[in-house]
Order: structure tokens, then sequence, then C-alpha cells
């Protein structure tokens, strides 16, 4: 449906409560020649009644909705879709790696959970705390969905039903990350890539077997390239997954890129005077969090060394399946 010319590049804000630690998600409703929702929200009574009430604040039923476009798989942003699907026949666009996740692909979930047990035990975790990765796939599958994509977004895609608009690969936080650039007014739309208030983690995944992945990707190296490549965009603003909206973005990578290289530096001082497993070094950076918040605060860990095993800084040795970070000398 095309709308009326004044209403044409609207965006608007719409704030969902999440039951998760980062607070409430922003979705972003955008009046193009596709009334488009950018991301979804989690599967709750709480969110689903939230978004139906802002959206009727601005007139629009739920049904209006042509398509949704999926910054990326976490739960907390594409849960909603299996309640958009009974209400409405729009059309589902992301990057063709959500769809293993958001397919709720019993296959692919078991092989998340063996790829994390075994990572784990590498890692050095105690056995005493692997029933984290259970619990994490039980809560992705309350608070997911279980949907399929339409149409596939890839680097430098235009965006079906907004002019103007291209898409940009931006993976870490996760794989399946995309962001939605405006060149006319270097206006973002970033996901959780960039927010403002906190940084965002790249966290571990499985090599995906439905994308012919083997190795374990490694997300850390993999945001900040994703971050150095933001740097070549004139970028006038972000509209965030979370949080307010992010000006100064240029300097705000920098601080980001600069932060990561301090904590690995300060990790580096450690293993230089005793080696380390991954899981002893998350106790003493994390000692308040890392029982109740063990994936993300491992991910945190795990990147950081695997960017100074990768600036030929730090080396592993294997004893026994478990590896024993060095410092490089
Ligand atoms: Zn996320």
């Amino acid at each position: 449906m095309a709308l009326s010319q004044q209403r044409v590049k609207e965006i608007h804000k719409l704030v969902i409560p999440t039951p998760f630690m980062v607070g409430p998600v922003n979705l972003y409703l955008i009046e193009g020649d596709a009334l488009t929702l950018i991301d979804a929200g989690p599967k709750t009574d709480e969110a689903r009644e939230s978004l139906i009430q802002q959206l009727k604040e601005l007139g629009i039923q739920p049904s209006d909705i042509d398509q949704v476009i999926l910054t990326h798989h976490h739960m907390d942003h594409v849960g909603l879709l299996d309640y958009l699907r009974e209400v409405s026949s729009f059309k589902l666009l992301g990057h063709p790696r959500n769809q293993s996740w958001i397919s709720q692909d019993k296959a692919f979930y078991d092989h998340h959970e063996q790829f994390f047990m075994g990572l784990y035990r590498s890692l050095g975790v105690p056995e005493k705390y692997l029933d984290a990765i259970p619990r994490l796939k039980q809560q992705i599958f309350r608070y997911s969905c279980s949907t399929s994509l339409d149409l596939e977004l890839r680097e430098g895609d235009t965006v079906p039903g907004l002019p103007g608009w291209r898409v940009i690969e931006t993976p870490g936080h996760a794989r399946s990350h995309i962001s939605l650039y405006r060149e006319t007014d270097g206006l973002m739309i970033g996901g959780d890539h960039i927010i403002g208030h906190i940084s965002s983690n790249a966290l571990t995944e499985p090599p995906d077997p439905n994308m012919g992945d083997v190795e374990r990707p490694l997300s850390l190296l993999m945001y900040r390239e994703s971050l150095k490549r933001c740097q070549t965009f004139e970028i006038s603003k972000v509209l965030a997954g979370h949080g307010e909206e992010v000006t100064g973005v240029h300097d705000l990578i920098e601080t980001r890129l600069q932060k990561q290289m301090e904590r690995a530096q300060l990790m580096k001082s450690w293993i230089e005077s005793e080696s380390m497993t991954c899981f002893d070094i998350c106790c003493r950076l994390f000692p308040k969090v890392y029982q109740q918040q063990l994936a993300l605060t491992m991910s945190e860990t795990l990147g950081h060394l695997d960017l100074l095993v990768d600036m030929g800084e730090a080396r592993i040795e294997e004893k026994d399946g478990v590896y024993y970070y060095h410092g490089a000398k």
C-alpha cells in the first residue's frame, strides 16, 4: 500500500518490555512504501500487549504490518513473530543466518547444546556449571519464535518497501546481524551492533551446519571488524535496539575498540605470570556475576582471548582436553 507523501519516512520507536537483564527492547515502525516493523520483541504477554497498545496509539493494527525485518536472531528481538504470524500476513526479512535460530530447528539446537558442552569443558568450566547450557536452550525455546524467513537480506541489498535504505552486514554481536543504512542522511538502524549506554557483547555461537560452517566463529574479532567497517560510513545517528539513539558514533566506536584492547591487555598480564583456563580468567574478571551470567561472561572472556591469540600475544596449550592460555613469550 502506498502511503500519502507526508507519512513516508516517518519512523516510530516502540519500547517493549523484556524479562531480561538488558531491559526493554526498541522496535522501529517505518512508514515507507511498505509498513515495516524492525524486530519483534520477546514472546511474553507483557510484550505482546505493549506492542498492540503502542501500535493502536499510532492508529495501526498488527494486521496492517506489511513486513518485519530482523536485525538479528536473539530472543528479545524475535519472539513476538509467532503472535504476529497469527494475526498478520506480513513477510519476514532477515539475514539467512537467522533461520536455524528462529525456526527452533531441533537438530541445530541439539548441535548447539553439544557444541557448548564440549567448548565449556575445553575452557575449564567445572561440570557443576554445565547445566547452564540446557537452561539457556530452554530459555530460547520459551521466549523465541518458531517461524521462517520469507526473504533473505544480504550485504548491499536494497530493502524492499523502504527506498533509500540498504543492508550492511554487521556480524559479531550475533552472526546473523545486519544494520540498515540510509545514505541520504546517514541514519542507521543498528540493532544491538551499536548501543549507547552499554557495550554490546560479542556472543559465542556454535558453527551453523545449515550454513556450511565447520569452525567456531571468532565473534569478538568479527564484531571489531564490523565496528571498523562502520567507521567508513558517514553515520549521523544510530537508532539502537536498546536505550536512546546514539550520536557521536565514530567516537563511541573508537572508545569501544580501545576498551576491548585494554581488557585484552589486562588478561595478557595475568596469563604472562601464570597459565590459566578461560574459566579461571572469567572468574577473575567477573567474580560477582559469572555464576548467574555464565554464557555472557564466558563469551566476553573467550572473545578477548581470541583477540590475544590472533595478535600473537597469547598461546594455547592443551592438557587432557583442557586449554590453558599463556603469554606468547
Ligand atoms: Zn542481541
